[in-house]
């Protein structure tokens, strides 16, 4: 009897640079080997070796060097082709050869992936939905914990973002790029002192770190729970703010109190 060799999808998860993950999805029936972004060329390609993968694609979610600044090198390795939002090309000047703004649907192997507008830490951010395997790769839109800086888009847009992804159903994996866990832990922890998942969640997180393990992927159910960014519409959390019921408002003063603390 031949076993029939597994079609789901390998995530391979590493940490890049000083506070990045990178990640390698592999799908084996196809032989495609998907890279998230392109924080490190080196490692990466060190990592896709070590691995017996050759990366066909990079899907990258937004300009920042971090994420897209090994395309060049890559690509120039691999030959592997590039997908990712306009301003990959526009404002890093890397290599770009298929645009996506988010709407679109992509193949792995026979598996879709639905790629998400997720603007606001960028203004052409783009995550990327694998519900076969129950996984996003939110980039800097979301954190365990957290989210990231509004460096480009306005608190309407990025609490818009948020909402698309806190639709993802619960059981989604949360893959983001980076680990902010701990300190993001403690400004969740000042808003929200008495909130019983979080305290949960932070025994777990801490005990993670403490043994130097990645508190990522984080399930969307407990960010629902605990990630006061996606409850800037959460009735208590908006009187203890005074912020009327506008989620939008309550998002940006979250958003404003996060970058000060
Ligand atoms: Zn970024």
């Amino acid at each position: 009897m031949i076993d029939s060799p597994s079609t789901a999808p390998i995530v391979c998860m590493f940490e890049c640079l000083s506070d990045n993950y990178g990640y390698l999805i592999h799908h084996p029936a196809s032989k495609q080997t998907i890279c998230i972004d392109s924080p490190d060329a080196d490692l990466i390609l060190a990592k896709a070796k070590s691995l017996n993968w050759k990366i066909t694609q990079i899907w990258n979610t937004h300009w920042h060097p971090d994420h897209a600044g090994g395309n060049a090198k890559i690509q120039s390795e691999t030959g592997c082709d590039i997908w990712g939002p306009q301003e990959v090309k526009s404002r890093l000047t890397a290599p770009l050869d298929t645009v996506l703004s988010g709407g679109e649907t992509l193949k792995l192997g026979e598996l879709d992936v639905f790629v998400l507008a997720t603007p606001g830490h960028t203004l052409q951010h783009i995550s990327y939905y694998i519900p076969a395997i129950s996984s996003a790769f939110v980039g800097d839109t979301l954190f365990a914990l957290g989210c990231g800086r509004m460096f480009e888009g306005n608190p309407t847009m990025f609490w818009d973002s948020l909402q698309k992804l806190r639709a993802l159903p619960d059981n989604t994996k949360i893959y983001c790029a980076h680990e902010y866990t701990l300190s993001n832990l403690k400004f969740a922890e000042s808003v929200e002192p008495n909130n019983e998942d979080l305290k949960a969640y932070a025994r777990t997180a801490r005990a993670l770190r403490q043994q130097d393990k990645p508190t990522i992927p984080t399930l969307m159910s407990a960010e629902k729970a605990c990630n006061p960014f996606l409850r800037s519409d959460d009735s208590l959390l908006q009187t203890q703010l005074g912020t009327k019921s506008d989620s939008v408002e309550t998002f940006a003063l979250l958003r404003k109190m996060k970058d000060d603390f």
